[in-house]
């Protein structure tokens, strides 16, 4: 089947589900010792002695939350497996191993799978996990693709959501809003594209924001720099909706307030130029922009010394008492109450 002269399209249906899964899996190797058995049985099995085990899923779906006319397969593929890495991160746990399902209808030649396997496998690679098993069938519309990823962390290290105290410290890692202004720019050309398919786009000035959106990394050094500073966070969670929908999770598990200051906020240059070009509130953006997948975590006060001057971190707020609510402080010095998507400018306080 040559639909097109210079790329190859193999047919899923000339492979078979088990031709295809033995095509993907065949040369995978495993390297953790907490790995027993990978792929080739009914399951893996693992062990992971006197530590902990965390386990985190996460389910992508074509038209929801990808599109693969600006998403290369094999960035699809990466950053599957980078968002997975992120939750366990966000446990102050190391990854250890992950699991991948798809389902593909057969518009996709075998080709594409290969695509999406390498970015997979390159993710796995980076981060240091075995792909230990899956599941592979087809669809009737799209692409559908599941990753597991399992962990493992000393029983005194796993963070929750739910530990801060009202005089913690927020502090966040990298810098936050760039990815969703990405998006903004794959957008843009797109639509340009689809006007003029001869326009050649010159993105040279967002290719920071793009990288963030098309090749997000986690943090998993986080857990070893906090290690360093000997710091150990009261709570955490991973932006991957927007730092303040972030914010009101750990205050809602944890039973406190925060006060957020706008003046703190981490911003790359580019994408201070960026919001100013397509005429963007940055303040919005940074808050409720999403998929940055850097580590929100609160940490005592008394750790302020440690963590105050290091590039890898910037403190953003403090936690309060419960009934002080969740604000964020303006440049201007007015609270405002935030909202899980940005804030809600109309319920100002008066004080
Ligand atoms: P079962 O019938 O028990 O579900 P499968 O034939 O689906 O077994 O899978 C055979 C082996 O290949 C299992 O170890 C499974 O985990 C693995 N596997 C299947 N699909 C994938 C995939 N897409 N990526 C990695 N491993 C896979
Ligand atoms: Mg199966």
């Amino acid at each position: 089947m040559l639909e097109d002269k210079n790329q190859e399209r193999t047919s899923l249906s000339s492979l078979g589900e088990f031709g295809l899964i033995d095509h993907l899996t065949k040369d995978i190797e495993t390297n953790q010792s907490t790995t027993l058995k990978g792929i080739g049985d009914d399951a893996a099995v693992l062990d992971f002695k006197d530590k902990r085990t965390v386990v985190s899923t996460d389910m992508l779906v074509e038209g929801v939350h990808f599109d693969l006319s600006y998403m290369p397969l094999k960035h699809l593929g990466y950053k599957a497996v980078v968002v997975n890495i992120s939750d366990i991160c966000a446990m102050n746990a190391k990854p250890t191993q992950i699991t991948v399902s798809i389902a593909v209808s057969n518009r996709f030649p075998l080709e594409a799978l290969e695509e999406l396997y390498s970015g997979i496998r390159h993710a796995a690679k980076v981060y240091d996990v075995d792909i230990v098993g899956g599941d592979t069938t087809s669809s009737q519309k799209g692409m559908i693709l599941s990753i597991t990823a399992i962990g493992e962390v000393e029983e005194d290290d796993v963070v929750y959501r739910s530990g801060a105290t009202n005089t913690d410290l927020l502090v966040v890692s990298g810098d936050i809003g760039a990815a969703y202004m990405g998006l903004q720019v794959l957008e843009r050309e797109k639509q340009v594209f689809e006007v003029n398919p001869n326009n050649q786009p010159d993105l040279e000035a967002y290719d920071y924001l793009i990288e963030r959106q098309l090749k997000p990394e986690a943090r998993k050094d986080v857990k070893g720099l906090l290690k360093e500073l000997e710091i150990k966070p009261t709570a955490m969670i991973d932006v991957s909706d927007g730092l303040s929908s972030e914010i009101m999770h750990l205050c809602k598990q944890s039973k406190v307030g925060c006060d957020l200051y706008e003046e703190k906020l981490p911003l790359d240059p580019q994408l201070i130029n960026v919001c100013e070009e397509f005429n963007l509130d940055i303040t919005t953006v940074a808050l409720s922009g999403g998929e940055d997948y850097e580590l929100l975590f609160t940490i005592k006060m008394d750790d302020f010394e440690k963590i105050k001057a290091n590039p890898n971190f910037t403190i953003i707020g403090h936690m309060t008492e419960e009934r002080g609510g969740i604000h964020l402080v303006t440049r201007a010095n007015t609270k405002i109450a935030l909202k899980a998507r940005g804030w809600d400018a109309i319920s100002e306080d008066e004080e």
